[in-house]
């Protein structure tokens, strides 16, 4: 079964007979009207007399297959979380949309916090595993949400009610934010949106920024961070370079 928009959309293409793209596009407008994602693949396979059936969306298989890939590898998992956090703050095209990195975020936080780092990743690895991440996670929003031509309007009504919590929350996060507040990501303190840095609060962006020498990611380096680490990257040098 798909699990992404995207692959259902190229199933329903080549099951009709037509481009990728005017199939998207055809989506997109719809979905821009104020028709749920679900909606607007129906309409689409009806018209060509396509069983409507053959492109369900299966919104507790995408949860497991985001989880999945979260639970397989410490490592990875934190620099996928890193990909996706400096995409949601983008102001270029490729931006992650808001509700995705919170639905990222909800199901991140029932992943245990164990460090079973068990391989060894490659950049390439991480792009293509953050970029399944975002398609997983954009069209999980799209199903679990109920949306309408002005935006988000809270959860679907035909979301399985395993996901119900989640939905929720991604929906009032959503709104949160849309009304210029966040939520720090590490200590979920309520900030204005401007205030932040990297989606953390300016207190939380100051530790972090205190630990990251440049060579010690790993605990051992903490002994040595209380002598030299501050002095390194004190201020907020770094912040003008990114
Ligand atoms: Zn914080």
């Amino acid at each position: 079964m798909s699990l992404t928009a995207r692959d259902v959309l190229q199933k329903l293409a080549d099951d009709a007979g037509v481009p990728y793209r005017d199939v998207a596009k055809r989506i997109n407008q719809a979905m821009a009207a104020g028709d749920g994602l679900k909606q607007a693949i129906e309409n689409i396979a009806k018209e060509n007399a396509l069983n409507s059936s053959k492109y369900s969306l299966d919104s507790q298989a995408i949860v497991k297959a985001i989880d999945k890939i979260l639970r397989e590898d410490y490592t990875q998992t934190l620099m996928i979380s890193a990909v996706l956090a400096q995409m949601v703050e983008s102001s270029e095209k490729d931006r992650l949309p808001v509700p995705a990195f919170f639905a990222f975020l909800e199901i991140l936080a029932d992943v245990p916090d164990t460090s079973r780092d068990t391989k060894s990743e490659t950049s390439h690895e991480i792009e293509d595993l953050a970029t399944r991440m975002i398609e997983l996670t954009t069209t999980l929003v799209s199903i679990v949400c109920e949306w309408s031509a002005g935006g988000m309007r809270g959860v679907a009504a035909d979301c399985p009610v395993e996901l119900r919590g989640m939905a929720r929350s991604v929906f009032r996060k959503t709104r949160m934010f849309q009304s210029g507040l966040w939520s720090c990501i590490s200590c979920g303190k309520i900030v204005e949106v401007r205030e932040t840095h990297a989606l953390l609060c300016p207190e939380c962006d100051r530790d972090i920024s205190n630990e990251r020498t440049p060579s010690s990611t790993a605990r051992s380096g903490e002994r040595d961070r209380l002598g030299y680490g501050r002095t390194e990257r004190d201020d907020s040098t770094d912040e003008s370079i990114q």
